[in-house]
């Protein structure tokens, strides 16, 4: 689709994800202009290829698509909505795709803001980490009317592997959310059964080897054994933003009524980890937290 991949795209928030998955877009042959909040971090990306616009409503009112990937829900409403935000050059023709993480009623609020205009917007959260963004492997999960996500496509074969239109705006994030509780409350069972097994004295190594070959495997053990083995609790995704997926979760189920007891603890912990100045660590660093309980594991 030769047309559509002219398409020129803005792109705001050049963190852990949004780096590389512009970049990816710049190998794919897109003309991509950047903005970030913290102007160092495109300096790489400007080498690369890219331009630099000052302000999200520059980075928009260059582009035919403009990408989000920054924080959480007020994040996304500052680029949008705040001065100058997306909105201001929001027009029809324009298409938004945000690949944060938010609430559903944030991707709402800014979709609304922007049709005001007449522009189109589309929430596609993704799965698959840092790993998933740099080798462009992500999971996307879209919300959006049809012909919105058909046009987002050529930017989703950039930056990810499988696209599921989950329906119309805010489901991707829905879908993203309930995603992200299961895979952090099996951070938590994980962190668990390292913690015992380390304190009953088994080997690590030994006990991942057979975790590989058990019914207890998932990647969240997978990823928390290999950082314990390690030592390494360097960010591919923060305890930060993982504590703000779980408030996000918990507010679904509280505005639907829902018991979700499990990810309840797990955000306690996440809380204490925040709280013990790993907020910027890994999300495994929750291994620390559930390690003191026990009084610690000499890891
Ligand atoms: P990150 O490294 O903390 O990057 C966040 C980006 O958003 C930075 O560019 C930051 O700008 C920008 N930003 C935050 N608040 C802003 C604001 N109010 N105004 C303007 N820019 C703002 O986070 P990340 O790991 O890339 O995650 C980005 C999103 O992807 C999050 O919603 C996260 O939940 C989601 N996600 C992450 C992973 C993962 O494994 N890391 C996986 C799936 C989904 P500065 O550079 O100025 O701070």
């Amino acid at each position: 689709m030769a047309m559509t991949a002219r398409e020129r795209i803005g792109w705001i928030g050049l963190g852990i994800m949004g780096a590389p998955m512009a970049r990816n877009l710049l190998r794919a042959g897109f003309p991509v202009t950047v903005y970030n909040r913290t102007a160092e971090k495109a300096r790489p990306l400007l080498e690369e290829g890219a331009e630099w616009a000052p302000s999200p409503a520059a980075a928009a009112g260059r582009a035919d698509i403009v990408c989000t990937c920054v924080t959480g829900p007020e994040d996304l409403l500052q680029v949008v909505l705040g001065p100058e935000g997306v909105v201001e050059a929001a027009r029809p023709g324009l298409l938004h795709i945000d690949f944060s993480t938010v609430s559903p009623a944030a991707a709402r609020e800014a979709a609304a803001a922007l049709e005001r205009r007449g522009a189109a917007f589309v929430d596609a959260p993704v799965t698959g980490g840092q790993p998933g963004a740099q080798q462009a492997t992500l999971t996307i999960m879209a919300g959006g009317e049809a012909r919105h996500v058909e046009r987002a496509r050529p930017v989703f074969a950039a930056v990810g592997r499988e696209v599921h239109h989950m329906g119309p705006v805010g489901a991707g994030q829905t879908m993203k959310l309930v995603a992200n509780l299961i895979g952090g409350v099996n951070l938590l069972a994980a962190c668990e059964g390292l913690v015992l097994g380390l304190k009953a004295g088994l080997d690590l190594d030994r006990m991942l080897a057979v975790f590989e070959h058990s019914t207890a495997r998932s990647v969240s053990l997978t990823l928390a054994g290999e950082r314990v083995r390690t030592g390494d609790f360097a960010p591919g995704f923060s305890v930060r933003n993982r504590y703000k997926d779980f408030v996000l979760a918990l507010d679904e189920a509280r505005r639907l009524g829902v018991a979700v007891p499990g990810a309840a603890l797990a955000t306690q912990l996440y809380a204490a980890a925040m709280a013990h100045d790993l907020a910027e660590a890994d999300q495994t660093a929750l291994f620390h937290i559930v390690s003191q309980l026990a009084g610690g594991t000499g890891r």
